[in-house]
């Protein structure tokens, strides 16, 4: 029996874990549930799934959740724990297995990590951990034999097309006998949208993801592509790949998840419907398959499967993500931090679609190198260079915000 602990339940990625998890209760359990907003979906969550504890982010969710519970149900209360620290220590709770790593933006970077500190089975959807923290993850995976099972689709993909040897040592060399790695991209709601109207595209239509229901923040970034942009520096940490052997490709379909192209000639991909299911059963049952609630692809009716190169000047945060990757760590901090101020305030109505790539490139622009080789030395070293490059990206915005009034 796997006992697992459920970051950002409350989620898109939470909500899926938990209707996959539902489907084998002889072999899965849910011991921990955590929630930053929505409370009445996780005393709802907490009813469906029996879980032991849930963890909360204050005193005033808490008295929410007591509130909100049914008096009458014979499920008992489950135990609540508040803050920041006691989704780190419930990351690491030796009641627990298994973690499902689902917080959004590096907000969840802590209890993944506290998570590898404890050497449990990590399913990782929280893709800005390892843009953030990439070595110090890694290493505290190395170190403390965490097993890393990557939930994020075309990192999945990549992992199921990887020759077995090649992924227990993913963190420290690249998998024997693989030339390079081909991410596949949608490329969004805005693949075909005239260059000029860009700017005014509104939140709902950055949103509406042609092919994958997600959460706001990371629907914002498929459709600027910085998301896929993480995704080549998820990749190079992941897999020890060095970023030119990284090449991310359109795909408007969404089918063929992601490929690994062999010395040989040969070319492995993984294909699927785009249902987050199908990653999330794969790492829940791994090395087996679990039934996923997913349906089966139909390939006639499908009938044909597109790929093209990116446009850079369309998505000009696809370019800066891969121009961080080659700066170092210090630009990987500030470009997923400064991202964060820059899609949150664009979701606000505060600024325009496009102002997300300039708030980026100041905040890159002001990101110096740090000390050591470039490599934080710890989890303190992260969230200090993520501050400032917070501070930066906040000064731009309120710069653009008081240049367009
Ligand atoms: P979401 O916005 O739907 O859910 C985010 C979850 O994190 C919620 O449970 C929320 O309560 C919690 N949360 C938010 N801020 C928090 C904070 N400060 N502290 C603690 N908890 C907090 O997001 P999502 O779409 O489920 O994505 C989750 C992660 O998975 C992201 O890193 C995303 O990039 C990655 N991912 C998502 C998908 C997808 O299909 N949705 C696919 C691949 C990767
Ligand atoms: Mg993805």
């Amino acid at each position: 029996m796997q006992h697992i602990c459920i970051l950002g339940s409350t989620g898109s990625i939470g909500e899926n874990t938990i209707d996959v998890v539902l489907r084998h209760p002889e072999r899965l359990s849910v011991y921990a549930l955590s929630a930053h907003s929505r409370i009445e979906k996780l005393v709802a969550q907490a009813l469906q799934t029996h879980a032991k504890v849930v963890v909360v982010p204050d005193n005033a969710a808490r008295r929410r959740f007591i509130e909100v519970w049914p008096a009458k149900t014979s499920n008992i209360r489950p135990e609540i724990r508040v803050g920041a620290q006691a989704l780190a220590d419930t990351a690491a709770d030796s009641a627990v297995s298994t973690v499902m790593a689902a917080i959004v933006g590096a907000a969840g970077l802590p209890s993944a990590l506290a998570a590898a500190k404890a050497g449990k089975r990590i399913l990782l959807a929280n893709k800005e951990a390892l843009v953030a923290a990439g070595s110090v993850f890694m290493q505290a995976v190395h170190d403390n034999k965490a097993e890393l099972l990557p939930i994020d689709s075309e990192h999945n993909a990549i992992f199921q097309c990887l020759p077995q040897e090649g992924k227990a040592d993913g963190a420290h060399q690249a998998a024997h006998g693989v030339r390079r790695l081909l991410l596949t991209a949608s490329g969004g709601p805005f693949r075909e949208t005239p260059i000029e109207a860009l700017a005014s595209v509104t939140p709902e239509q950055a949103c509406a993801h042609p092919n994958w229901s997600m959460g706001r923040k990371i629907s914002v970034d498929s459709a600027t592509m910085l998301n896929k942009g993480l995704e080549v520096i998820e990749a190079h940490w992941l897999f020890a790949m060095p970023p030119e052997r990284i090449q991310v490709l359109i795909h408007p379909q969404s089918v063929v998840h992601s490929m690994v192209e062999y010395h040989d000639g040969s070319v492995l991909a993984q294909l699927g419907q785009p249902d987050m299911r199908t990653p999330i059963a794969y790492g829940l049952g791994y090395p087996e398959r679990l039934q996923s609630g997913v349906g089966m692809l139909d390939l006639a009716a499908l009938g044909r499967l597109d790929f093209y190169m990116p446009d850079m000047q369309r998505f000009p945060c696809l370019k800066l993500a891969l121009d961080a990757l080659e700066a170092g760590q210090h630009a990987c901090i500030a470009l997923n931090a400064a991202n964060e101020i820059a899609v949150a305030a664009f979701l606000e109505g505060k600024v325009a679609f496009s102002a997300i790539a300039q708030i980026i490139e100041i905040a890159l622009n002001k990101s110096q190198p740090l000390g050591g080789g470039d490599l934080p030395d710890s989890l303190d070293a992260v969230l200090a260079f993520d501050s400032l490059a917070r501070r930066h990206a906040e000064q731009a915005c309120q710069h653009i915000m008081a240049t367009a009034r």
